[in-house]
């Protein structure tokens, strides 16, 4: 209980110091967090899970269908691909894919928009999720609601609350970074490639935050859907896994569930989704989670069994800690060696 007690007060104290240095206010955050509502998600994810996307198959037409969609979405909100990028594509040869597990991909994309920082805008946040699923199999479409198209359209309303904030003059002071991951379900492809081919330095890299099924609830958690798994946080930055308790404490009052943040559990999912590509790289990352279930990987994982609620304040999580990571004074402290 004292614990708890100390570290919201730290965090009261260090909003108060941010709100001298710019016009920055922690009463802002709940105006642009609630900007992530459960009928947008449900709105973005009936298209981007629907039939037509074909399941989303890396390197397929339906995939590339999905990523036309995102890309509107980003255009619609006047949020630009990165500078230095030529367009919202980062292209990703077939050769990359196919190298390791000897597969038949056709060449795919990542898809990235971005948010220049105001104050340093040469520190980059990251924030991830990806966007490709398992396709068709036997004739059956594998729609991938929650994996990953949970994530996916919780990323487009991360985008889009950060551009409203920003229009309204309380725009991050660091650069953020919407990464649309290729290639994950094929063997974490697409976050490998950016992490072999980055657009921004990896040193100039301060976190990622990556959002891999948020949308259902696990068997374990049968009773109540008001929890999110979070794995990594404290493995490389004593800060990072503060900044996620603090920005739950204060706004979203998830329950924190760090079973799977175990070392030794069997699950490995800290090695199993995109951040670990960052995390290797000594960038401190956390991973959203909400447990497997029985329609994991089948071709039942569909949109009217998405918990929209849910996921809405699993993406206010994501956001809320991500406007922590963007403005905070100094970026989280590596204090860790991430084993
Ligand atoms: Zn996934």
């Amino acid at each position: 209980m004292k614990k708890l007690i100390l570290l919201s007060t730290i965090f009261i104290l260090s909003i108060g110091c941010a709100c001298k240095k710019s016009t920055v206010s922690a009463l802002d955050i709940p105006k642009y967090m609630n900007s992530i509502t459960a009928e947008e998600l449900k709105t973005h994810l009936s298209i981007v899970a629907s039939d037509e996307m074909e399941g989303r198959d890396t390197g397929t037409k339906g995939q590339k269908k999905a990523g036309n969609y995102l890309i509107s979405q980003y255009k619609a909100n006047k949020i630009p691909f990165p500078k230095g990028a030529t367009n919202y594509y980062q292209n990703i040869p077939a050769a990359f894919l196919n190298a390791k597990r000897n597969e038949n991909l056709n060449d795919s994309e990542n898809i990235w928009a971005y948010i220049e920082g105001s104050e340093k805008p040469n520190e980059i946040l990251v924030i991830s999720a990806h966007y490709d699923h398992v396709g068709i199999k036997d004739g059956k479409i594998y729609n991938g609601a929650d994996d990953d198209g949970s994530g996916t359209v919780a990323l487009l309303e991360i985008a889009q609350a950060f551009a409203k904030a920003k229009k309204e003059g309380h725009g991050p002071k660091r650069s953020i970074l919407f990464l649309h991951m290729t290639g994950e379900e094929h063997g974490l492809h697409g976050s490998r490639y950016y992490s072999e081919n980055p657009l921004f330095p990896l040193a100039n890299t301060v976190a990622d935050i990556n959002i891999d099924m948020i949308g259902r609830r696990d068997e374990a958690h049968a009773n109540s859907n008001n929890y999110v798994y979070i794995i990594g946080s404290d493995y490389l930055s004593s800060d990072l896994y503060k900044i996620c308790e603090e920005a739950n404490q204060k706004y979203v009052h998830l329950n924190l569930d760090y079973k799977y943040n175990d070392r030794n559990d069997p699950n490995r999912f800290y090695y199993r989704s995109d951040h670990y590509n960052f995390a290797k790289n000594g960038i401190p990352s956390v991973f959203l989670f909400n447990g497997t279930h029985a329609d994991y990987h089948k071709p039942t994982d569909k949109v009217e069994k998405i918990e929209f609620e849910a996921l809405a304040k699993r993406a206010q999580l994501a956001f809320t800690t991500a406007w922590e990571l963007a403005n905070r004074e100094s970026r989280p402290v590596i204090d860790k060696d991430g084993k």
